[in-house]
């Protein structure tokens, strides 16, 4: 079947995001709120607390989704109950509020903007993102690149998040295409490789650090950098001629 479409994840495939862009965060979450605290010993209480909504938000053994959060949401609680655990006197709303800034403003990777407006005209593209709008938005559109995708599906805006396929299944709807007339672009190999492996779209898995293929299904294409999507997409679309 022809790729018509390309659907991209958007943090750690289009735009960076360490542990690092956290980590100045939190340094001027401690400077601007004057908090008598090492930023990184309250990164190191706040972090488990926010690791622990990733694993509780989808019970992957039955595929039961909890009751949807917002980062938003669940980033203020997590700095709530660690202001509390560390004794301090922190504004919760307002240091969530700078992270939330600090995140619409990450970095795209440097052949981001030059692919996708190679593949602009060429292919169809999607943006299918675990992110709330407050920020994902403001990033696509900082860098002038909202408009190069049809449809942009966040996990806030499905109320769901990947590998869950109720968000899979909103794109679909705004779409008039099959999942395998697409092709689902992301470095997670469980939300975005077997995510969409389970709505039956094939998937080009971004593996940016060279690092083994350890997931639940195998991705039917492995890159090391956006550029090698164009010779993924021209090799598909020949092949597809042919037949
Ligand atoms: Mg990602």
């Amino acid at each position: 079947m022809p790729t018509k479409m390309v659907v991209f994840d958007v943090f750690d495939t289009l735009f960076a995001n360490t542990h690092d862009y956290w980590r100045e965060s939190f340094i001027r979450v401690c400077a601007d709120q004057k908090l008598l605290v090492e930023p990184y010993i309250l990164w190191d209480v706040w972090l488990p607390k926010e690791r622990e909504f990733r694993v509780r938000r989808l019970d992957v053994d039955t595929m039961t989704p909890s009751p949807f959060e917002s980062y938003t949401d669940v980033w203020t609680d997590c700095f709530r109950r660690a202001f509390d655990e560390l004794g301090l006197q922190g504004d919760a709303d307002a240091a969530t509020e700078l992270c939330l800034a600090d995140f619409a403003d990450r970095p795209p990777f440097p052949e981001t903007l030059e692919v996708i407006a190679q593949l602009k005209g060429q292919w169809r593209m999607a943006i299918l993102s675990n992110a709330d709008d407050s920020f994902l938005y403001p990033l696509l559109e900082k860098h002038g690149i909202s408009d190069a995708f049809e449809a942009i599906v966040s996990s806030e805006a499905a109320g769901g998040y990947k590998p869950h396929s109720s968000i899979f299944d909103v794109l679909f709807k705004r779409l008039d295409l099959t999942p395998g007339e697409t092709l689902m672009v992301g470095d997670t190999l469980h939300e975005d490789v077997w995510g969409s492996h389970l709505s039956g779209m094939p998937s080009a898995w971004i593996n940016r650090h060279d690092v083994p293929m350890n997931g639940r299904v195998a991705p039917t294409y492995e890159l090391h950098s956006l550029k090698d999507l164009v010779t993924v997409l021209n090799e598909a679309n020949g092949a597809s001629q042919g037949k």
